[in-house]
């Protein structure tokens, strides 16, 4: 499973890396450093990553199967 953060959507919310501590971290903005990338989820975070996408009030996380060569 891929984690894609979508860096236009992005607006330094902060609660994905706060549910998400081992997965995501923060910039120096308050906006999670991952922003714009497309990762593969480590072993054992998938639940971590699952929250992250469900708190993200601007729905800038997707859980994808493969990851998108647009992503
Ligand atoms: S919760 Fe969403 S908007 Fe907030 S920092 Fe994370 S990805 Fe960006």
């Amino acid at each position: 499973m891929f984690i894609s953060i979508d860096g236009d959507k992005c607006m330094g919310h902060g609660r994905c890396y706060s549910v998400a501590p081992d997965l995501l971290s923060d910039d120096e903005q308050g906006y999670v450093a991952q922003c714009g990338q497309t990762f593969e989820i480590p072993e054992g975070l998938l639940e971590q990553a699952q929250e992250a996408a469900d708190a993200c009030p601007e729905g800038a996380i997707s859980l994808l199967d493969h990851a998108r060569a647009d992503a």
